[in-house]
């Protein structure tokens, strides 16, 4: 099991219980350390423009692509994984730099603004947007490279330095990485990472001028309470408990197949993971058996390239126990297990692939975070209950929609959270085009589109006189004769609809 001793982090392989390595953590003084030196480089690395970051991070793409075996072993190793799922995550960051590196300019480029009101004809508006000139990242273990690189990709694109702080479990692909950045793409020094526990996440938050951060929703307050004592800004991306609805027109071997895939992929350790799921009545047999059939037919275990399997180990043993708590108090208020429910003997650390049927709002599995491979399953009367359970959570991260492509997007549209699949699921996290980002407790902030690197950057609005004499109106010396010309001026203009008098568009 991963322990964290207070100079040193174990690192062990989940999927076999071997020790990998032992790594130092760094102390506070080593964090500020690191943050004072990337502060020092980054005015720099902001000077070289959008296309000069983008040749860096295009580096950095190659680096992925040509290395992603030895990446891939890594983060295999380190999360216990099946290879299939440690698989997508370097051609998603490729994607990533890609994305940012070309649409960059458009997102955040200096922007020409045309004043609202006449008064203002003689000033010309521009805002311009400058990086957070360091930005810290705090990460969670089930993505370890999507969660901490994808995040520093449009930070650093932004002009940021960037210094990660991974999760204590998963901290050895992120290293080896950033490592590269340094020694073999020989990038310019602003980007780094350092390990540890919460201790140094938090010494991190002290460091830094904005924080990313992506974990649990107890952790995310602890860190929005911590960057608040230095009025730090944050964007937190939290935990969810997405929800899916099966209406009685949806294709149910499509459907019964996006369930299995999206509740047990990665272990279901993903926070827009599929975890409880409506389903219309007339719909409710036949898409239980189907379910039933492919998630009992999931082949689990550790797994290489030559002998695939679909379902890998738990990562983190504090949440194997939290899934077994979850399974436990559904079996124990009446929920049946239809395949699976229970841990697997050792070695490495694995939870069956779970259905369970006849469970309800008042068991812990259909309300907390499971992060498991389980889904509950609830038969609905129609779409209207369905929506109701739905949005009955104090999550609202995303979620999905099976059915007549019209319906399913009219109900898709009253689900409350921050992104939802119509006839598919966890889909929107590689439409980097639209932003990512939890309602209620799933977080503050998004990630993704034009707001995934506008956050990393503050705005200054210049408001540039192009002509003007010795004084405004406005200035000194006040005098009866101005304010009874500007009075009424700036009445017309201030209080009343002037567009429309002058037949103007608004
Ligand atoms: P966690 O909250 O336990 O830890 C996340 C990170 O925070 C780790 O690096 C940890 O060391 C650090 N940390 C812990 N205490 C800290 C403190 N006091 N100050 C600063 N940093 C501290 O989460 P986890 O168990 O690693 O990850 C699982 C959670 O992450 C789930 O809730 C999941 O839903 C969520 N998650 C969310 C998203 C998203 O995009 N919304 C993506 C993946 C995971």
């Amino acid at each position: 099991m991963p322990a964290a001793a207070a100079d040193s982090i174990e690192v062990h392989n989940p999927a076999t219980g071997a020790l990998i390595e032992t790594i130092p953590v760094d102390s506070p003084q080593a964090v500020a350390a690191t943050v004072q030196r990337v502060r020092a480089n980054q005015p720099e690395w902001e000077a070289m423009g959008i296309e000069g970051r983008y040749h860096w991070l295009g580096k950095l793409r190659d680096w992925l692509l040509d290395n992603e075996q030895r990446v891939l072993d890594t983060m295999q190793a380190e999360t216990g994984k099946v290879r299939a799922d440690a698989g997508n995550e370097p051609g998603y960051l490729a994607d990533l730099i890609n994305f940012y590196g070309t649409r960059a300019a458009g997102f955040i480029g200096e922007e020409g603004v045309r004043p609202h009101t006449p008064l203002l004809a003689s000033k010309k508006l521009r805002i311009q947007y400058r990086p957070h000139p360091v930005v810290g990242i705090i990460s969670p273990w089930n993505f370890p490279l999507i969660l901490s690189l994808g995040d520093s990709i449009p930070a650093l694109q932004a002009g940021c330095a960037v210094v990660v702080k991974p999760s204590e479990l998963t901290p050895l692909g992120v290293a080896e990485v950033i490592e590269a950045w340094k020694h073999e793409i020989g990038g310019p020094d602003v980007f780094d990472c350092v390990q540890g526990v919460g201790e140094t996440g938090g010494a991190l938050v002290y460091e830094v001028d904005f924080i990313q951060f992506t974990g649990s929703d107890r952790t995310g307050r602890k860190v929005m309470a911590r960057a608040a004592e230095t009025l730090t800004p944050v964007s937190l991306e939290l935990g969810g408990k997405d929800p899916m609805i099966v209406l009685a027109d949806a294709d149910l071997d499509r459907a019964a197949n996006a369930a299995a895939w999206g509740g047990m992929m990665n272990s279901g350790q993903i926070c827009m993971s599929v975890e409880r799921i409506y389903v219309e009545e007339p719909a409710y047999d036949a898409f239980v058996d189907k379910l039933t059939a492919e998630v009992g037919g999931l082949r689990q275990g550790s797994d290489d390239a030559s002998s695939p399997k679909d379902v890998g180990a738990m990562t983190s043993p504090k949440q194997t126990a939290i899934v077994e708590d979850h399974v436990s108090d559904a079996l124990a208020s009446g929920a049946r297990a239809l395949t699976g429910g229970k841990r697997v003997e050792g070695p490495g650390d694995y939870f069956e692939p779970t259905v369970l049927v006849d469970v309800d709002h008042s068991m812990k599995v259909m309300r907390e975070e499971t992060f498991g491979p389980v889904v509950g399953v609830m038969k609905v009367r129609d779409a209207e209950e369905a929506l109701q359970l739905a949005n009955d959570s104090r999550y609202g991260l995303s979620g999905s929609v099976f059915g007549e492509r019209e319906r399913a997007e009219q109900v898709a549209r009253r689900v409350e959270c921050g992104a939802i699949n119509v006839n598919d699921v966890l889909v929107n996290y590689f439409a980097m085009d639209v932003p990512m980002g939890g309602w209620k407790q799933s977080g503050i902030g998004t990630r993704h589109g034009e707001g995934g690197i506008k956050k990393y950057c503050r705005s200054e609005s210049l408001v540039i006189t192009r002509f003007g004499g010795k004084r405004e109106p406005t200035w000194y010396p006040y005098t009866k004769g101005r304010r009874r010309l500007l009075a009424p001026i700036s009445r017309f203009f201030g209080a009343r609809d002037w567009r429309r008098k002058l037949g103007l568009r608004r």
